[in-house]
């Protein structure tokens, strides 16, 4: 895709810049771009490999080492080297408080910031600034492999990361000094990769089967005139290729009649059985035997004793196949195409289980490792404009809306609605004078929004003195194509406007999803209840305020006799919101409304003649 052109004023070429695709993995990651002959092609910067281990290693010193070279410190120097990092992107401490026995690094617990640190040395790192570091050597080895400066990239995530993952992909990208075109999901990538969904008139169901190094996810796409959905995704993300390291580990122990509890002391050991596994099961996936010793202990393992260790663990992901075709509401038969993702998927047992799961022989012609890369650097040409555009698109799912008068939510973006998407709805003040509105952001199914996870809140400031209703105030949301949000108010006739784009500290798993979602069906009722009363006494607030107003503002029209009675109907209306009786309230609403009915036209009447007379002066 690198195009040349000339600069005409200065007779130099330029040659146009490279927009790279990055798969940002949690085992390992890799940089790729369109080659000159318009492929896809994985970076190799000379000789240093495909695949960069997402492993960090820090030195006393501080300084970063990262790839193959860094997962040496796996062994030598556990506490400072940090892998998996991905999994805890956009993360708080709560999220991975269940697992950080799978971690041999330290995570901090800071009661001041809810999303997780690291400790590596004596210094303290985000797990953004550790992501940013992988990228930082992947942009290094595209800018050493192609001779020239990369700055804009696409980078992939899986398909259930929720905003807060995403935008700490993105801003682990800035801090790699990388513009971050695009945030794109991993399936849709590797589908992009088979060159599914680049014809605008292919109609297609996609399940995409991606079991990595520790996570394993299945999705299923839609693909319709060139556009991407996600219809579900499922998946564990503690399940992946180490699970069979660790399995093979195991049987070695019992048939070597090793003791575990000496051996769990030596890590030294335990890893290098660990690396011999790995090889084991790697060699396995295109030979029947493996035979090799580590000082006196054999490392012996043929191919069918490897299926069986591994048997469970691959059922319960086509467990999650089957979870996800129930969620699309779609049966096996009506899955066009499957797409083989990861690593692990090289092994050819868990290859056959899947396709005989759905029935059919799955894409594995590209190594599926790379097909991630591949696929976003296809992404990262259409967005150079090198392709006819193919737009992607996800759904967001949970419902996002503001808070409104009396604590209730009110709907703003449907969940379920595809992204991008815009909406918008107009609102104004509830009291005269009233120059600040505050706008509070949620997240969620539920009528009460301190039922609700809240996003954000800020502050429309400066609206310019008018009376209660006047104001125009226009809330605009916008969710972009990687599901980050983007919250405008605008005072229309002043023109006064506040913007922010919002990037929620915590990350949502799928169980919170879940059990929000349950929540708000089985809370349906009191809900229903809570929003009418709710509704009820801010309408009858309202109205012994505006009542209030009309007596100090116009009691001259009124006879004293009057007033005394538009009182006594405030007073009981007032105590009927004291007591929070629903009914009550809208019954002494309407009696104090019907009241004064009369006197809002007498002053009308007066303001209409008042003017007619400023018409005859004039003449
Ligand atoms: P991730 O997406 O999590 O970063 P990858 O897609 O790179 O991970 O997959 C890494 C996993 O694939 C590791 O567990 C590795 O051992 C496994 N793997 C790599 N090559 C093979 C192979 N030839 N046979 C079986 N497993 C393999
Ligand atoms: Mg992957």
């Amino acid at each position: 895709m690198a195009k040349i052109s000339i600069n005409l004023a200065t007779g130099s070429l330029q040659q146009e810049e490279i927009i790279v695709g990055i798969d940002l993995g949690t085992t390992n990651s890799l940089v790729a771009f369109i080659n000159p002959d318009k492929n896809p092609q994985v970076i190799n910067d000379t000789g240093k490999g495909l695949l960069v281990p997402s492993v960090v290693h820090f030195n006393a010193k501080g300084d970063a080492l990262v790839g193959n070279e860094a997962k040496d410190f796996l062994i030598t120097d556990p506490a400072n080297t940090i892998f998996s990092v991905k999994r805890l992107l956009g993360r708080s401490y709560k999220d991975v408080a269940g697992h950080q026995d799978t971690f041999s690094y330290k995570i901090i617990d800071d009661e001041n910031d809810s999303l997780v640190k690291i400790k590596a040395g004596d210094k303290f790192y985000t797990p953004i600034e550790l992501s940013a570091e992988i990228l930082k050597e992947l942009k290094a080895r595209a800018e050493h492999a192609l001779k020239t400066p990369v700055n804009r990239a696409v980078i992939t995530v899986p398909a259930y990361f929720n905003d807060s993952q995403r935008q700490a992909t993105r801003d682990a990208g800035r801090l790699a000094g990388l513009d971050v075109l695009r945030i794109v999901n991993e399936p849709t990538a590797a589908s992009l990769a088979y060159g599914l969904g680049l014809d605008p008139n292919q109609q297609k169901t996609i399940a995409v089967y991606d079991l990595g190094g520790g996570t394993f996810d299945v999705s299923i796409l839609s693909i319709q005139n060139g556009i991407f959905e996600v219809l579900s995704t499922n998946g564990n993300t503690f399940l992946g290729g180490d699970d069979f390291d660790r399995s093979i580990v195991h049987y070695w122990i019992e048939k070597n009649k090793l003791d575990a509890a000496a051996l769990a002391q030596d890590s030294g050991l335990m890893q290098s059985l660990r690396l011999k596994a790995e090889e084991a099961k790697k060699a396995l996936s295109s030979q029947n035997l493996f035979n090799e010793q580590i000082g006196d202990i054999w490392c012996t393992l043929d191919k069918q004793t490897f299926e069986e260790l591994i048997a469970a663990k691959v059922a319960e992901t086509l467990n999650s196949c089957k979870q996800a075709l129930a969620d699309s509401k779609l049966t096996v038969a009506e899955i066009d195409e499957v797409v083989l993702v990861g690593g692990s998927t090289r092994t050819p047992y868990v290859k056959a289980q899947v396709a005989e799961f759905f029935g059919r022989p799955p894409h594995d012609q590209i190594n599926p490792d790379e097909v991630v890369a591949l696929g976003a650097a296809i992404q990262a040409d259409i967005l150079a404009g090198n392709r006819s555009d193919i737009l992607l698109l996800d759904v967001t799912p949970l419902s996002l809306g503001i808070e409104t008068m009396g604590g209730l939510m009110d709907v703003i973006i449907p969940r379920n609605a595809k992204v991008p998407t815009k909406a918008g709805r107009q609102y104004t003040t509830s009291i005269d004078g009233q120059v600040n509105m505050k706008i509070s952001v949620f997240q969620g199914e539920r009528d009460l929004v301190q039922e609700n996870r809240k996003l954000a809140e800020f502050d429309l400031k400066g609206i310019p003195a008018m009376p209660a209703g006047l104001p125009k105030v226009d809330i605009n949301f916008m969710l972009n194509a990687d599901g980050i949000l983007t919250v405008q108010a605008i005072e229309l006739r002043s023109g006064v406007k506040q913007e922010i784009d919002i990037t929620p500290s915590y990350g949502l798993t799928d169980d919170t999803v879940e059990k929000m979602l349950i929540d708000s069906i089985t809370h349906a009722k009191s809900d229903v209840a809570q929003r009418m009363l709710i509704e009820a006494r801010s309408e009858g607030e309202q109205l012994a305020y505006t009542a209030e107003r009309f007596i100090e503002k116009h009691g001259s029209f009124l006879t004293p006799e009057e007033i005394s009675d538009t009182k006594t109907h405030i007073e009981a209306l007032k105590q009927a919101l004291a007591k929070a009786e629903k009914d009550e309230i809208l019954k002494k609403a309407d009696e104090l409304n019907e009241f004064t009915r009369p006197f809002a036209e007498r002053v009308m009447d007066v303001a209409v003649s008042s003017a007619m007379k400023g018409k005859s002066i004039d003449k």
